[in-house]
């Protein structure tokens, strides 16, 4: 008998866990085995953009539960081009490939980006610029792209081809620009690098130095797609299109999916053999990618996050109005982040025990995303929480 086994959890310990265990949602709200109540304003991190359980997709899960579960992607999977067909039928893409999470679909874009240069013009470029503090995942091409050295500790050696340039700086991303940039890739919002949206200047001038250049511009919509913005997709605020756009967190629901989504002009560059995934797309998640989509397009799901997204920020900044713990609060629709002048690790800590999930985004950043279908009044009760903690964390700095 092995005495490492011992009281250890027989998972390996990449997370700094909660000491809490959910086991039943509905809606924004969450409860544990004890069965305290938790008001959920972080959604398994922007992933539950319907709530918990919504009833529409459960039945279309459900309903597939029932008839198949998986094939292969050898076959036609009716439900998958039906899901594609939704997607491009309410975007600028053409093609979509399905995958099972975020890093994969960016995995795809940064494929892709690299053999139409390679393989369709013929140019043979295959730099990737991205851009200082970004998140794009943690398989080795993806963490590589992400722009934060602490994902990179002891992952060495990792891969060639990328390039960093800061945020919001048109001087530095020109001259970023080699004779092997490929694509520009980059988040409408940077979320997980601290709520921090692009300035609508830079986003045009990056769409306009690609197309000038021949440069691909492949935009992270993960966290800020299906809605989460108040729009669609994020980058339909910029009034740009990119030549290729990753979906995963809001996509299923909650089911684990993700998709690379591109134009017309890059389907050749994919093509038979190419690039692939056992479980990328099964009948099942693409059911509730199809619910999903028609849920969120049907019911105008996007405009109800922008007015609740509207509704939170002006309640946050008029509660918090000259509160000096608090540097400022901002970001697009429900993506929100407040901002402090210190590290907000313990007052998310602080929150959970008062009966609100919320979320960092960097050491500073209080983040909030909440469902899009959250009400005025769970938005009211997360203010009350937030802005009395907030309040006596100044009476003690004090
Ligand atoms: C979460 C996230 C990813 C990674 O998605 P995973 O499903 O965790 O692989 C990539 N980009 C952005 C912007 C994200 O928020």
């Amino acid at each position: 008998m092995s005495d490492v086994k011992g009281s250890e959890s027989s998972l390996f310990p990449t997370y700094a866990r909660y000491p809490v265990a959910l086991v039943k949602g509905q809606g924004s709200w969450l409860w544990d085995d004890k069965g305290t109540k938790y008001l959920d304003f972080m959604c398994g991190l922007a992933v539950t953009n319907l709530g918990h359980a919504p009833q529409k997709i459960k039945e279309a899960l459900v309903k597939q539960l029932d008839e198949l579960w998986h094939v292969s992607n050898l076959f036609h999977i009716p439900n998958q081009e039906e899901a594609a067909r939704l997607l491009t039928d309410n975007s600028c893409a053409d093609a979509v490939f399905f995958c099972n999470s975020g890093a994969e679909a960016n995995e795809a874009a940064i494929k892709l980006a690299r053999r139409y240069h390679q393989k369709v013009l013929g140019n043979g470029r295959y730099e990737i610029i991205t851009f200082t503090n970004s998140f794009h995942g943690r398989t080795l091409a993806t963490l590589t792209a992400t722009g934060q050295d602490k994902v990179k500790e002891g992952f060495s050696p990792l891969p060639e081809g990328f390039r960093y340039a800061p945020l919001n700086d048109e001087a530095a991303l020109e001259a970023a620009i080699t004779d092997q940039t490929a694509a520009i890739m980059i988040e409408t919002v940077q979320a997980e690098g601290g709520v921090h949206p692009v300035e609508p200047a830079f986003m045009q001038f990056a769409a306009k130095l690609c197309e000038k250049h021949g440069i691909l511009l492949i935009v992270d919509e993960i966290q800020t797609g299906m809605g989460r913005t108040g729009k669609l997709f994020g980058f339909e605020h910029y009034g740009i299109e990119p030549d290729i756009f990753t979906l995963a967190k809001g996509l299923g629901s909650g089911f684990p999916v993700g998709a690379m989504l591109a134009k017309g002009k890059l389907r050749e560059a994919f093509s038979a053999g190419s690039h692939g995934s056992t479980f990328g797309g099964t009948p099942i998640a693409t059911a509730v990618v199809k619910a999903t989509v028609e849920t969120i397009v049907g019911d105008r799901v996007a405009d109800q996050a922008a007015q609740a997204g509207e509704y939170l920020v002006g309640q946050l900044r008029t509660s918090l109005a000259g509160n000096p713990f608090v540097k400022e609060v901002r970001g697009k629709g429900l993506l929100i982040g407040i901002e402090c002048v210190q590290p907000v690790g313990d007052l998310i800590t602080e929150a959970r025990e008062r009966g609100l999930l919320v979320v960092t985004a960097g050491p500073n950043v209080i983040r909030l995303l909440p469902n899009l279908l959250v009400t005025n009044e769970e938005i009211d009760q997360a203010v009350g929480i937030l802005s009395a903690l907030l309040a006596e964390q100044t009476a003690a700095a004090q």
